[in-house]
């Protein structure tokens, strides 16, 4: 009996082991479908293929369905309460019915649909709307403010250099659109519907998720930039943006758009795996565009005020200091929105003085090559040692004596 009792006891715990590593691995699944049906999902008009008025009753009826297949499908989604969770059922227009039937790619369908219904409503819109003209009064504010008051000395020619990358982040913007947000707006709503996801875990009030979600976020993302520097493939990528030869509010948005692209799937990762919420998604994306434009920006900052904001967030002199040609410099300050996690990994830096340093990338300062039409092509191309100078160039600083890397806070020559 002993014996017969622990080997159910193995079986159980097998099946149980089974089960935990099925729930582990449904983040990524979700990504996967994603990626592979999302454009076709979201070309079809919202409401379509869902019979009209289909409520809960029509649900319960349908999952008895006609064949066995059908009908463990059906019970499968009944017990999930519906699938939808309560807040979906409640929406007009958005009945489950059908949904248990169909399984698991109709789930898929639905949670698109929603993500498109939920922008696609006139106070979300007004909301939208709203949030993006604060966005660009932000970086109109910064344009004009770092011209007023500039920390280092621009090298480049203005309004070329500025209208190229503007033209860049134009790009980039748009492959935002078309491919990160549909990817990921499906994915917060799924988080937030279904519990899925490390925060949604978490006991307490849903703000306290959220909250862990957005510094989840923000950590994720310091790994994601070492990565773009430390893999070779995303390296061609972010290059784009290190080769630029002076840093200011419009280099936060010089990506190549590939660069946004490469960058979804990840992007759709850390959403899913972290479940964030379509709220706290929404707030950390505003901050961190906040934040990339000002610590991009060429803002002179008093150095007491700098000094004490890079305690806690990133600041322009920071990442002045990541875009220095030498490559102990960039190999610091990697944090993109808090600073806490270049004061908890040591690679925060804050002493080299912004006059001394040189922007760009070694091996790319020509000026020509910093162009639109050499920025698009150069991931493509063959990749020079971005850390050796030409030979033709004129000479940038590659390592700091000690007595150069004193903090200043002298205006630019
Ligand atoms: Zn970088």
């Amino acid at each position: 009996m002993q014996v017969l009792g622990r080997e159910v006891g193995h079986i159980r715990s097998e099946e149980q082991h089974r089960e935990g590593r099925a729930r582990a691995l449904q983040p990524l699944a979700q990504i996967a479908f994603a990626l592979v049906h999302d454009r076709a999902i979201l070309a079809q008009p919202v409401g379509e293929g869902l019979p009209p008025g289909a409520g809960r009753a029509q649900f319960r009826s349908q999952a008895g369905g006609t064949n066995d297949r059908q009908r463990a499908f059906g019970q499968a989604a009944v017990e999930r309460g519906g699938a939808c969770g309560p807040e979906r059922r409640d929406q007009p227009g958005l009945g489950p019915a059908g949904l248990g039937i169909a399984g698991k790619e109709d789930d898929a369908r639905m949670a698109h649909r929603e993500a498109l219904r939920a922008s696609g409503g006139p106070a979300h819109r007004a909301l939208a709307t709203l949030g993006g003209g604060l966005l660009a009064f932000a970086a109109a504010v910064l344009f004009a403010a770092e011209r007023r008051r500039p920390l280092r000395a621009q090298t480049q020619a203005e309004p070329r250099r500025v209208v190229r990358n503007l033209a860049l982040g134009a790009m980039s913007m748009a492959v935002i659109r078309l491919i990160e947000t549909p990817l990921v707006t499906p994915l917060a709503e799924r988080a937030r519907a279904r519990r899925r996801g490390l925060v949604q875990y978490l006991p307490g009030r849903e703000w306290l998720g959220d909250a862990a979600a957005f510094l989840l976020m923000d950590y994720t993302i310091y790994l994601w930039h070492v990565a773009t520097h430390r893999v070779p493939f995303l390296w061609r990528f972010h290059l784009v943006h290190h080769v630029d030869l002076d840093l200011d509010s419009t280099t936060a948005l010089r990506f190549h758009a590939a660069d946004m692209a490469i960058s979804a799937p990840y992007r759709a990762a850390q959403v899913a795996l972290i479940g964030v919420s379509p709220r706290a998604l929404m707030v950390w994306q505003n901050w961190f565009f906040l934040s990339v434009l000002f610590h991009h920006s060429n803002l002179r900052l008093p150095l007491r005020w700098e000094r004490m904001l890079a305690r806690v967030l990133t600041t322009p002199r920071m990442h002045g200091i990541h875009h220095s040609t030498v490559r102990q410099e960039t190999d610091s300050n990697w944090s993109s929105g808090l600073a806490l996690w270049d004061h908890l990994h040591g690679t925060f830096r804050l002493d080299v003085p912004q006059r001394a340093i040189a922007i760009g990338v070694p091996a790319y300062r020509d000026p020509r090559e910093t162009r639109l039409g050499p920025a698009l092509r150069l991931p493509f191309v063959r990749q020079r040692d971005a850390w050796a100078p030409q030979p033709t160039e004129p000479p940038v600083p590659l390592a700091r004596s000690p007595a150069e890397t004193r903090e200043e806070d002298a205006p630019p020559p």
